[in-house]
């Protein structure tokens, strides 16, 4: 086991390292070290693990966007299309002031 005290993290110089990467064997600080499946590693070597499934995932995330997007354009289009219908199917009368004398609220 090797002292910890005298090593320095290998992306900062000033700080002390506090653990040391299985994977590349650098000495790293609190900061860039982080805990995977119960293994301490740090950033980089994290992130060349994690690397295929996020090419994987990211292939397929163009895909939800631009179905999000045809999605949300859909609803807005039908949502305008029957706003538009409804101002349509307004009788003229309700333009025209006369809709609120006779409503069924007055009771006549
Ligand atoms: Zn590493
Ligand atoms: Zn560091």
């Amino acid at each position: 086991m090797q002292d910890l005290t005298h090593q320095r993290c290998h992306h900062h110089q000033f700080r002390e390292a506090v653990a040391r990467c299985p994977e590349c064997g650098h000495f790293f600080c609190r900061e860039c070290i982080t805990e995977h499946a119960d293994r301490v590693l740090c950033a980089s070597c994290l992130g060349k693990k994690l690397g295929p499934d996020g090419a994987r995932l990211n292939r397929f995330k163009w895909l939800f966007q631009l179905g999000h997007f045809f999605l949300g354009f859909m609803i807005l289009y039908i949502l305008f299309y029957y706003l538009g219908q409804i101002l349509l199917a307004f009788p003229s009368s309700f333009h025209e002031g006369t809709l609120w004398q006779s409503g069924w609220w007055t009771g006549s």
